[in-house]
């Protein structure tokens, strides 16, 4: 079996050894006699492996007990309109708009109240974290609900490096593609969500991290589908409906990994490793080009370009040949983007900026 050098973006690399653990288990979970893709999700064994997977996690980031895990389904997108349904109380928010899923945010919310553009990077192309100033002076003023921000722009490969001081306003986070991937202050946020195909786990399960005092006595708006009630599903334990079962399991597989490898500060080590030795070689190159302004770079998502699309094909496909995929920057821009989550390890790193270099060589001769 040869497994290649996964940069996807999301679905994204997992853990071997997790994958390994769930394929043995897959027949006969811990002596069942049936798979946990079988069982019921009101069974003792699920019991265990949810509360197992919020324990691990609460253990891992370290999040208060005023603060509640939910395991939902929708993806992140449906959080785009789940956090103005539940939190608008007044009617009033105000977003940070830094890339294309923060755009998608804010747009979402303007159906359901009035949603501020705080400050946005659009005119530049996303290439870096807006000014915070802006929201820092809005949240002090005292109306708005929450100041809204998406951490990391898995397209752009921007990541906010401080966050906006909100004063008393809650922070809301979208950390899809930052999630496990550096230590979190929870205490900073009111509400963080992120959809856990990146660093997480698989595709289809969601976990927010939202503080009970903001729950009330449910959402803000009556017209929020009880699904989307973080009061309820705080208060079912994510089971109002049928959960993601085989998802949070593997989360929760992820989630004992990423302790088992060091935990947070471990994880953002490596990161940081990894990232710099491709914005490194970036720097350097005289044929890429990164596309992130270095102080809004990215430790999840390294994003570059060559001087024409024609010369990206031929680097991706070449990529291809080398058993690197997932390496094709995202529809909207074009280029490159490399994706480092944790589950990615230094030596496939060291094979695309080998490779990188090759291609550079190969060009200048
Ligand atoms: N937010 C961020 C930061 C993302 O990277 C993505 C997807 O890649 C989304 C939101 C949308 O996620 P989903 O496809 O799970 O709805």
């Amino acid at each position: 079996m040869q497994r290649v050098h996964n940069f996807s973006a999301g679905p994204a690399a997992l853990p071997e050894s997790v994958l390994q653990d769930a394929q043995a288990e897959l027949l006969d979970y811990r002596g069942c006699g049936m798979s946990i893709l079988e069982m019921s999700h009101r069974s003792h064994a699920f019991s265990e492996v949810i509360q197992d997977a919020e324990n691990t996690l609460r253990r891992l980031v370290g999040i208060p007990s005023n603060y509640h895990v939910l395991f939902l389904q929708g993806g992140a997108t449906l959080q785009f309109a789940g956090v103005p349904m539940n939190l608008m109380r007044t009617g009033r928010a105000g977003y940070i708009v830094s890339g294309n899923f923060a755009r998608l945010a804010w747009q979402e919310a303007r159906k359901y109240g009035e949603a501020e553009a705080l400050s946005s990077s659009e005119e530049t192309g996303f290439d870096r974290i807006p000014d915070l100033a802006p929201a820092a002076e809005r949240a002090a003023a005292g109306d708005l609900d929450y100041v809204y921000i998406c951490q990391n722009n898995t397209i752009f490969g921007t990541m906010f490096s401080t966050l906006p001081d909100c004063g008393a306003t809650p922070l809301v986070a979208d950390v899809s593609s930052c999630f496990l991937s550096m230590p979190l202050d929870v205490e900073r946020y009111g509400l963080i969500y992120a959809g856990a195909q990146k660093n997480a786990g698989p595709a289809g399960v969601t976990v927010v991290i939202v503080r009970d005092d903001l729950l009330g006595e449910g959402p803000a708006l009556a017209c929020c589908p009880s699904y989307m009630s973080y009061r309820t599903q705080a208060d079912k334990d994510s089971m109002m409906n049928t959960p993601n079962t085989f998802g949070i399991y593997l989360c929760g597989k992820v989630f004992r990994w990423v302790e088992n490898e060091g935990g947070l500060a471990a994880m953002e080590k490596r990161n940081r490793q990894k990232a710099k030795t491709l914005y490194d070689l970036l720097d350097r190159s005289e044929i890429f080009v990164p596309t992130a302004q270095p102080e809004s770079r990215s430790i999840s998502n390294v994003t570059f370009r060559c001087a024409t699309p024609e010369l990206d094909e031929a680097f991706i496909s070449g990529a291809r040949e080398r058993g690197i995929e997932g390496i094709k920057g995202h529809r909207l821009v074009g280029g490159m983007r490399a994706s480092i989550y944790n589950a990615v390890s230094q030596a496939s790193v060291d094979a695309l900026a080998a490779y990188m270099q090759e291609f550079e060589e190969s060009r200048r001769s």
